[in-house]
């Protein structure tokens, strides 16, 4: 567990703590047929949670589960687990579905897939908070070697690996790259550069995550009057940057001041789309839809 004071909603309840609900015969557990999602409440809100309890379904059906609990049902529950907790709380929200019975060598679990969602309180990093990036040799892979097209746990030892590489060199994430060489994301989270006003992301390719938080930066950015082009984005790419910049659920945006010995000022870009991210967050209106944001302020 990675937070404090978690709690888990499991068949039907909301329990204290972390209980063992993932046995050693889960195909989960044993062949990592596991997805999730993560969302955050902080600041008395939950941006965009519908769009994480839909994306865990969706990651379910890319590993052949039968997910179980429309995303809807989802944000209710976790409403309720929101009461349990001080409105001043900051936590993650993290659904999940894990195989049960499947044969050994399948991918297809059958018809048991387990399902939780835990809260765990996460504080959120504070506004001056800044990463550092280096290269790594592992990289995200492809669809035929993996499954890209979902948010899996089994993803994440690739990552965990990246991350530590990186953290044994004295940075704080690594910046992977995709199958050509060119750039992906970070272990963690979405990459962004800005170059002479102009904002450059890598094109979604199959083989990183098109996270949400990043749909919801390049949308507020482009509604700001902010030119945002996705494409092929090169290593080189970076280290020309004026600025760069990640995107996740975890921390929202961080600014990044160094990709190994390239050093980078937090630039107007950043600090704008920080602004229009909290701004929508706290907003009463959908810049969508306008429909109040009901589902997503908890
Ligand atoms: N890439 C990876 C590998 C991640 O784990 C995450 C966090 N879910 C992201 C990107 C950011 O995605 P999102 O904005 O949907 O949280």
């Amino acid at each position: 567990a990675i937070g404090t004071e978690i709690r888990t909603w499991f068949e039907g309840q909301w329990h204290e703590g972390d209980p063992a609900i993932i046995r050693a015969a889960d195909h989960g557990a044993w062949l990592g047929s596991s997805v999730f999602d993560g969302a955050r409440y902080a600041r008395g809100v939950a941006p965009d949670l519908l769009a994480h309890c839909e994306r865990v379904n969706r990651s379910a059906k890319a590993l052949m589960m039968t997910p179980t609990v429309e995303a809807t049902d989802m944000v209710e529950i976790v409403r309720e687990g929101l009461a349990l907790y001080p409105a001043d709380a900051a936590l993650y929200i993290r659904p999940m579905y894990w195989a049960i019975d499947a044969a050994p060598g399948a991918i297809a679990p059958g018809e048991t897939t387990g399902f939780a969602i835990c809260l765990e309180s996460i504080p959120l990093a504070s506004e001056d908070a800044t990463t550092t990036l280096t290269t790594t040799r592992f990289r995200r892979p492809v669809l035929e070697s993996a499954v890209v097209n979902a948010k899996a746990g089994c993803l994440y030892p690739n990552n965990a690996r990246m991350l530590r590489e990186a953290q044994a060199k004295g940075f704080g994430n690594a910046l992977a790259a995709d199958a050509l060489g060119n750039v992906a994301e970070t272990a963690t989270a979405n990459v962004f550069l800005a170059k002479d006003g102009v904002v450059f992301t890598p094109i979604p390719n199959g083989t990183f995550l098109a996270g949400i938080t990043r749909a919801r930066h390049i949308d507020l950015l482009r509604r700001d009057g902010v030119e945002v082009v996705e494409t092929v984005v090169t290593f080189d790419d970076v280290r020309a940057a004026d600025e760069v910049f990640l995107t996740g659920n975890m921390s929202k945006i961080t600014p990044v001041t160094a990709f190994d010995d390239t050093t980078y000022a937090v630039g107007p870009i950043a600090k704008r789309a920080r602004q229009l991210y909290w701004d929508w967050a706290l907003s009463e209106t959908d810049v969508d839809t306008g429909r109040p944001l009901g589902q997503d302020r908890l």
